[in-house]
């Protein structure tokens, strides 16, 4: 019989364990630039992307508990949609994404960093595509996206949230 601890030998179930983690790390957690990034305070901002509980989604949470709502947080909305909602509204499909202002270009504060200008367009240019294909594939199946800026306002987000619960379940 072979020694289960021998590297090399795991079992099929435990392969499949780990094959499934290292795809949540590799959704949770983007790439590593491949180029360095552009200035330390830039550098700081996107080291922050990929966190979970960030402090934008931890005000945002605790202003929907406030007002009585319950949700699942950072789970895939579907299971054949490869993407994780920071939050999830099961009973009334609602996914909340909040997005980060570099990453996700937000219009406000979305910079375009000066170096390294074609891999930085590139990548967050895939971003965007990839948001509004996440977008597209979770309304096609009945679910309404909403996302939020880590700059808006914990209460203004968590009221356009309220709304699209409520618009649902109506
Ligand atoms: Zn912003």
């Amino acid at each position: 019989m072979l020694d289960r601890r021998t590297p090399g030998h795991e079992p099929l179930w435990l392969l499949e364990i780990w094959r499934g983690y290292a795809r949540g790390v590799a959704e949770s957690y983007p790439s590593p630039p491949r180029a360095t990034p552009p200035s330390p305070a830039k550098s700081a901002e996107m080291s922050r992307v990929g966190q979970r509980d960030t402090a934008p989604e931890v005000a945002l949470r605790s202003e929907l508990h406030r007002r009585g709502y319950r949700f699942r947080v950072d789970r895939a909305p579907v299971a054949d949609v490869r993407s994780r909602a920071d939050l999830v509204f099961g009973p009334a499909r609602v996914a909340v994404y909040v997005d980060g202002c570099f990453w996700h270009r937000c219009p406000e504060h979305g910079t375009m960093p000066k170096a390294n200008a074609d891999f930085w367009n590139e990548k967050l240019t895939r971003n965007q595509e990839r948001d509004a294909e996440v977008d597209l594939l979770l309304e096609q199946r009945g679910w309404k996206v909403v996302r939020v800026w880590e700059h808006e306002q914990p209460a203004s987000a968590a009221d356009r949230v309220e709304a699209a619960v409520r618009a649902q379940l109506a």
